[in-house]
């Protein structure tokens, strides 16, 4: 294991070193309901701290050139590679999923890493001409200084890849949250980064519960710019304290993404990737199916075969499994709820609905595959993200009428069209009010070179990672340059 790590005792990360809390809880292993390590919550004090040494070691890493700071990157992006199983064991462990997924989120984590690495050679910005004689303008990018990142436990490697990389190719400190579900993955992580180069002190993480030290890190004076991955209501409250204090915010939230299978769609094929859409990784992507918008010729036979699909499923982590358990107790509770409520309210329930019984993994956070056939648009069941394996299926008579109802919906992340005819698909990327517009496939599949992100409820307006994360990350100077020729 990396240098002092420790996957049964995790604490703040701070200049290089471990700092331990009073305050602690229990991380619980999602598949099993038992503990699995101690999580110290950081205070007020520790959180000043970090920042205090972010704000130092920032100034240093931000006079590295940025091609300098790539190769470092680069070096961590070997070592993670070099040591992918310990990564892959512990998001395993900490999130509840098969070594085979947890390798997939490692391999994505270092793509995202060496693609920002590799723009430490491309920092550019652009020369302009001027109206003016003899001046020249150009725009630069510089560092913001402090980015504080707070981030969801779906993908914890992906997560942090996404984050971290662009924040420090910019030349920024850093100042991590990472979700206390999944805790050890960040500290393990941020140990690579700075055993290949890192500074200490460039890279902080700060471990505890959301609502004790999220707030503390974002109304921080000397935190520049915070980048948020998680719910749209965490996003909203960010959003506010941040524009309080006028800083720069990246919001990356929520979904309830609609999933259209059309009249001469391939229905073999619509039905392998709502399956995936719905309930890969639990149904806990941002980006998952959660609404099917299903034309009236093709419903009957559609949903009786997804239906079908969705009972064959296999859980379990184990790498033959589909589908593993959700992250936590509480969030089972809430689709639990969330589906009493919608069948008590006229909604049928078409499969799942109920948490998984028996010896093997009745204690784990395990939801049956979820199906439910949905008439009001307007339902808490058809507007609320449940983060879980959970569709809600619709039957439409017309492609307009289809359209329509995929945009009703307080969120636009994602959404995806299932149809032979072109001008229905090309139509559909245009008219679909969203971040991501996909054709023939499943609602989720962004890569890192790609801006990510939503409309609406979905975010506020920025896109990470691909080169757009640079955006977030650094601020543009403009700069002019006057020359006198008489003086030659
Ligand atoms: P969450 O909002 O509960 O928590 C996200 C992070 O915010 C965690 O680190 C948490 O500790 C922290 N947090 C909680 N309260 C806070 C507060 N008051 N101030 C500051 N930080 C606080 O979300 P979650 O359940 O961990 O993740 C699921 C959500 O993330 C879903 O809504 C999902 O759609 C979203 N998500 C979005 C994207 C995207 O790119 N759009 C990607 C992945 C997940």
């Amino acid at each position: 294991m990396l240098n002092d790590f420790n996957a049964d005792d995790v604490r703040s990360y701070i200049n290089g070193k471990a700092r331990s809390s009073n305050s602690q809880s229990d991380v619980l292993s999602p598949h099993s309901g038992e503990k699995i390590a101690i999580l110290h919550h950081a205070d007020s004090k520790l959180v000043a701290e970090a920042i205090a040494v972010a704000k130092k070691a920032q100034l240093e890493w931000a006079e590295i050139p940025a091609v300098k700071r790539g190769e470092i990157l680069h070096a961590a992006c070997n070592l993670i590679e070099a040591r992918a199983e310990e990564l892959s064991s512990l998001v395993a462990l900490e999130a509840g999923k098969s070594l085979q997924s947890a390798r997939g989120e490692t391999t994505g984590a270092i793509l995202c890493g060496r693609f920002f690495a590799g723009e430490g050679q491309r920092l550019f910005g652009r020369t302009m001409p001027t109206g003016t004689l003899n001046k020249s303008a150009m725009t630069v990018r510089q560092p913001c200084g402090i980015a504080a990142l707070i981030s969801a436990a779906n993908t914890p490697a992906p997560n942090f890849a996404w984050k971290v990389f662009p924040a420090l190719i910019c030349g920024n400190a850093v100042v991590l949250k990472p979700s206390e579900d999944t805790p050890l993955s960040a500290d393990w992580m941020a140990r690579a980064l700075v055993e290949a180069g890192v500074p200490a002190g460039v890279l902080n993480v700060i471990q505890g519960l959301g609502h004790e030290v999220g707030p503390l890190i974002c109304e921080h004076e000397d935190v520049d710019v915070i980048s948020f991955t998680g719910s749209t209501r965490v996003g909203r409250e960010i959003a506010e304290r941040a524009g309080k204090s006028l800083k720069k915010v990246s919001l990356e939230l929520g979904g309830k993404n609609a999933f259209i299978v059309c009249d001469d769609a391939d229905l073999e094929k619509a039905v392998h990737w709502a399956s995936l859409s719905a309930f890969s990784n639990a149904g806990q992507r941002c980006a998952s199916g959660s609404r099917f918008i299903v034309m009236d010729e093709v419903y009957d036979k559609f949903v009786n075969q997804f239906v079908a699909k969705a009972k064959s499923l296999k859980m379990g982590i184990e790498d033959d499994c589909d589908l593993g358990p959700v992250i936590n107790i509480r969030q089972l509770n809430n689709m639990l709820s969330s589906i009493d409520i919608a069948v008590k309210s006229g909604a049928k329930l078409l499969c799942g609905g109920t948490r998984v019984d028996g010896v093997d993994l009745g204690k784990g956070y395990y939801l049956n595959p979820t199906l439910i056939e949905e008439t009001d648009p307007n339902s808490s069941l058809s507007t609320t993200e449940l983060f879980g394996p959970i569709g809600a299926i619709f039957r439409v008579n017309t492609y307009e009428e289809a359209i329509v109802l995929a945009n009703t919906s307080p969120y636009g992340l994602t959404g995806t069209i299932h149809t032979t005819n072109w001008d229905r698909a090309w139509t559909f990327t245009k008219r679909i009010n969203t971040g991501v517009a996909v054709v023939n496939a499943g609602t989720f599949g962004s890569e890192p070179h790609m801006p990510f992100g939503g409309v609406r409820s979905s975010g506020n307006g920025t896109r990470e990672p691909g080169t757009e994360a640079l955006d977030v990350y650094t601020e543009l100077k403009d700069i002019y340059l006057i020359t006198e020729p008489g003086r030659l």
